[in-house]
């Protein structure tokens, strides 16, 4: 969890900050719209931390096929 993300929601009835993990306000006890986009969130989530993994491994696989390419052409290096 990113505790550093702002996080802007509030109570539609009193207008009093939740967290978005709250169903019901603390404060006025209004039942709470927020779970339902919590969980799309998180839904959302997983298929984009595929997503990155998948592009983190092609993007190494590129750079380390880079570095054999540019040692391969260096040949010997001056030392
Ligand atoms: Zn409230």
């Amino acid at each position: 969890m990113n505790d550093k993300e702002p996080v802007n929601l509030r109570c539609e009835n009193c207008g009093q900050a939740v967290l978005p993990t709250d169903t019901v306000c603390w404060q006025c006890g209004w039942k709470l719209a927020a779970t339902a986009v919590d969980r799309r969130v998180v839904d959302e989530e997983r298929p984009l931390s595929v997503t990155a993994v998948a592009v983190y491994a092609a993007l190494s696989l590129f750079i380390i096929l880079a570095l054999l390419v540019v040692f391969s052409i260096l040949g010997s290096y001056p030392s």
